[in-house]
């Protein structure tokens, strides 16, 4: 029996899927690992408790699905992007590594937006522009603070791509996931030899890139008795979580794009062309499909607006849900229900964290605009609702702008759970919205790769048809598309009249 291994190192833990040539999940397993702030806004790793996690799912997976060695034909590798593993000659591991969600590094993109000749010329060269997660600011902020362990480094690699090495021995990456180092040339799918002469940074220090199904290694004597896999067994590419659980979506044709509702909010859409976002605010990075690309938009706080509303102002609906055995979002979507679309005049900036699409401000902070004592915690609540809706609506307003269709939008994510949500979804992206039979996100996306790898699959368009079907529409309704039409402008204008009041109380805190 021809088995799958799609393996994602997640920022909370690693999920190892098992599945069938049917495409069907045999065993899932996922286990779970600490994150470190040593610092505010500071976040690590160690990636030693990668592997351990890796090595334990896998086995476990293997002995849910009574599964043995040779029954498993190919392995596939997601994880969180952006993340760095400074190696030593010897391989070893030099210091934790610094995570996505690592704030340390604004001098750090400063430079390297002045190196390359400003912000434009930056996203000329690499397709996008330096944000404070992405790694070549990392990889410049240890040579300037640690400058004696960066002289000993001879490797830097992402958090997937350090796991390839424990279990090929390969220093390989591929596209999808070097696309978020910032030195990648994201148009010839190529390390920018161009900016990393401009930033000084040796070439050798980074993995060969491979095109996200492609065989990158074969695992060794020690992963494969570290396992109980197969000596030899191929690992290909794999990809970024945010490119293979698009893969795993089936997101892998224009004018196929996806709405994410998880704690922070996703539209990503396919791309047979490079397009970019002249003033970089959407992500254009490699798709894990061969010679194609992906646009992206990120809305920090989207369900996690929900989600902090929850937690401050629904204390008793919380209690209430536990009673009844119910989930405390269905109690706050119920309320939010009773009220009419637009919430009376009320609405929600969702930037609790600032805001990444289409801002790019780290200084925009959330607010309820037009209280008036006729309005209840259910009109809160569907303001927060549709305020976070509406930021997804700027990222897809974005893409169509760069010429990019919007045919048909698949939801996912805790958000895509709720009716509710679904519905006001249609309502103000004015389309039909479809819920897929798979639900299992960046692991199952490369289980796909590895069949593509390995010959099950001719291409990962096939594998995902073989695979992915859509389940359910949920369409718009006329009146509210019209009612949305008119309040949506509005909520843009509310951030640019509190642009410049958001900059002065930041400089105040
Ligand atoms: P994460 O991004 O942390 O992996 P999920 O994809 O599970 O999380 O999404 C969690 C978010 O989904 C919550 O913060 C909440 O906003 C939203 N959510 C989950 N369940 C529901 C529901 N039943 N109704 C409305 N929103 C929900």
């Amino acid at each position: 029996m021809g088995y799958l291994l799609g393996i994602d190192i997640g920022t909370s833990g690693t999920k190892t899927l098992l599945v069938d040539p049917a495409g069907r999940i045999a065993a899932a397993v996922t286990v779970e690992y600490p994150a470190y702030a040593p610092r505010p806004a500071w976040s690590e790793q160690d990636p030693e408790d990668w592997w351990q996690a890796t090595v334990t799912s896998i086995r476990q997976v293997l002995k849910k699905a009574r599964a043995k060695a040779a029954d498993v034909t190919g392995l596939g590798l997601s994880g969180q992007m952006h993340g760095s593993v400074f190696l030593d000659k010897s391989g070893k591991v030099l210091r934790r590594a610094i995570l996505w969600n690592d704030q340390r590094t604004g001098a750090e993109c400063d430079a390297i937006t002045q190196a390359a000749g400003g912000r434009r010329a930056l996203i000329r060269m690499v397709s996008n522009p330096a944000l404070t997660g992405f790694t070549a600011p990392k990889i410049l902020w240890v040579r300037k603070h640690e400058p004696r362990l960066y002289d000993r480094t001879t490797k830097i690699l992402l958090p997937k791509d350090y796991v390839r090495y424990r279990l090929t021995g390969e220093f390989a990456t591929e596209v999808s996931d070097a696309s978020g180092t910032l030195l990648l040339d994201v148009k010839r799918r190529r390390w920018s030899t161009k900016l990393l002469g401009l930033l000084q940074i040796d070439r050798a220090l980074l993995p060969e890139v491979y095109e996200s199904q492609e065989v990158s290694g074969r695992l060794t004597a020690a992963a494969a008795r570290a396992t109980g896999l197969a000596v030899g067994t191929p690992v290909v590419g794999g990809g970024g979580d945010q490119a293979a659980g698009a893969v795993g979506n089936g997101i892998v044709r224009r004018g196929v794009i996806s709405a994410t509702l998880g704690t922070s909010g996703v539209v990503f859409a396919h791309a047979d062309h490079v397009e970019t976002d002249p003033e970089g605010r959407v992500h254009t990075f490699c798709h894990a499909v061969e010679g194609k690309w992906h646009v992206m938009g990120v809305v920090l706080a989207a369900g996690g607006s929900l989600q902090w509303f929850r937690n401050t102002l629904c204390q008793d609906l919380v209690r209430k849900a536990k009673r009844e055995k119910v989930d405390p979002y269905e109690l706050i979507t119920a309320e939010a229900a009773a009220v009419p679309p637009g919430s009376d005049g009320l609405y929600f900036l969702p930037y609790l964290t600032g805001e990444r699409t289409p801002h790019a401000d780290p200084n925009a902070r959330a607010a309820w605009i037009g209280l008036s004592n006729m309005h209840t915690r259910a009109h809160m609540a569907r303001a927060v609702l549709e305020g976070a809706t509406y930021a997804m609506r700027d990222c897809l307003e974005i893409i169509q702008g760069m010429g990019v269709p919007v045919k048909e939008i698949r939801v996912a994510g805790g958000g895509a759970r709720s009716r509710f949500w679904r519905a006001l979804q249609a309502d103000i992206y004015k389309q039909p919205v479809w819920t897929v039979s798979s639900e299992e996100g960046p692991a199952y996306g490369v289980a796909l790769l590895a069949g593509v790898g390995t010959g099950v699959w001719s291409s990962v368009p096939e594998a995902c048809d073989a695979t992915i079907q859509t389940r359910q529409a949920t369409r718009p309704t006329r009146a509210r598309v019209r009612r949305y039409d008119v309040l949506y402008p509005e909520y843009g204008q509310l951030y640019r009249s509190l642009k410049d009041d958001f900059a002065r109380i930041a400089a105040l805190a």
